[in-house]
């Protein structure tokens, strides 16, 4: 249930913004998440939907862009994107690697975030 608990988080940020500027109805959120997140995009959206119902941004679009994930390699120092095999149930059980020396000694700097990066309202 790793997808509901972040989703839960999405929507109460969500909501919270919401609050903040009374009155008005969420449209849409756009969310960004890492390609290294190991989150079920499709799963995400479907409980934001659900747990949105009832709320200011009940029937909101999501939207979510991929973000590519880029790592630095402390062995041999490169700097760039890994191929995570996306259809491998068990990739969250191997550690990444690097693509150009083999080496696990490496440091991700982008592809692990779950961000809402823009919410959409207007008045009621
Ligand atoms: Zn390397």
């Amino acid at each position: 249930m790793h997808e509901f608990s972040i989703s839960s988080e999405i929507v109460r940020t969500v909501l919270n913004a919401a609050e903040k500027n009374k009155g008005e109805k969420v449209l849409s959120i756009q969310l960004e998440i890492g390609e290294l997140a190991l989150l079920n995009v499709e799963q995400v959206t479907f409980w934001i939907h659900e747990l949105f119902k009832g709320s200011v941004a009940e029937g909101a679009k999501v939207r979510v862009k991929t973000i590519k994930a880029r790592i630095q390699c402390e062995s041999c120092g490169y700097k760039g994107g890994i191929s995570p095999d996306l259809e491998d149930p068990f990739q969250h059980l191997i550690p990444y690697s690097c693509p150009q020396c083999g080496s696990f000694q490496i440091k991700v700097e982008k592809g692990r975030e779950c961000t809402v990066r823009r919410i959409q309202a207007v008045k009621e």
